[in-house]
């Protein structure tokens, strides 16, 4: 890691329990390949030269656990803090980003549930911001058309409102990337909104920023910074780590 004095931190919000995935340990300590996803997630971030400190928010029950699990995969350090994160992802975040000192130019926030991110994608989404974007997200265009539903409950056929351009749709990944003042900025003020009981509905942190009307540019994200989310994604994700130690041996 960059030793020369913290030019980006990483946040890395890691206390969802993954119910989507199955019963058993909270996502980021599920393993991949012999390693937990989140020590997989730590060393992708770790591995560009941009980034000088993580911050993992872990499962409040969790901070021991997951420091001597870090630890032992030889991630323990200055370099890389736990703190305790929160009920939502939004107050993962939040609380991970308290733990960066103030004075940090750049944050990118990564979920520990996309392992594989390839390091360039990291640069990339790191260098826009240092280049002169307050909010940068990594993303790739849609397969599948996407269609606007009204919900209805499970078994209910839904009625489609409309089906949006798909070439003009992309999916959003992580890293996200911010000026740390921006990011700093929008997560108090939705703590604030929160409190008043509106909290605004966003599921990333690059839509809080479009929330208070800051702007938000994309970069190319990559196939392999996937999320794990359902068993079939864990599947996938051993092929990929599979693949990639046939090739780089290691
Ligand atoms: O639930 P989902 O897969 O979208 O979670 C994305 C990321 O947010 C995961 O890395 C998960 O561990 C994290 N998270 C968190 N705190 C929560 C809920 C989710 O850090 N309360």
């Amino acid at each position: 890691m960059n030793t020369t004095g913290v030019v980006a931190a990483a946040v890395v919000p890691a206390a969802g329990r993954g119910e989507r995935l199955g019963p058993g340990a909270p996502k980021a300590l599920r393993e991949l390949g012999g390693a937990p996803l989140l020590v997989h997630a730590v060393r992708a971030l770790a591995r560009s030269r941009a980034i000088g400190l993580v911050v993992v928010a872990a499962p409040a029950d969790g901070v021991a656990e997951v420091v001597g699990l870090l630890d032992s995969h030889g991630l323990a350090g200055k370099d890389v803090r736990v703190v305790a994160g929160g009920a939502t992802r939004q107050e993962s975040v939040r609380l991970g980003l308290a733990a960066v000192p103030a004075g940090t130019e750049v944050v990118l926030v990564h979920d520990a549930a996309r392992p594989l991110v390839p390091v360039e994608v990291v640069d990339a989404v790191a260098a826009a911001v240092r280049a002169g974007a307050e909010a940068v997200v990594p993303a790739v265009p849609l397969a599948d058309t996407v269609k606007r539903v009204e919900p209805r409950p499970a078994g209910e056929p839904e009625p489609v409102l409309d089906t949006p351009e798909r070439a003009a749709l992309r999916a959003v990944q992580t890293p996200q990337g911010f000026r740390y003042d921006v990011l700093v900025e929008v997560h108090a003020k939705a703590l604030a909104e929160e409190a008043a009981g509106m909290a605004p509905a966003v599921t990333d942190d690059a839509g809080l920023v479009e929330h208070y009307g800051g702007r938000v540019v994309v970069v190319p994200g990559h196939e392999e910074a996937f999320k794990v989310t359902r068993p079939l994604d864990l599947v996938l994700a051993e092929a990929v780590l599979a693949r990639r130690r046939a090739s780089d041996g290691f």
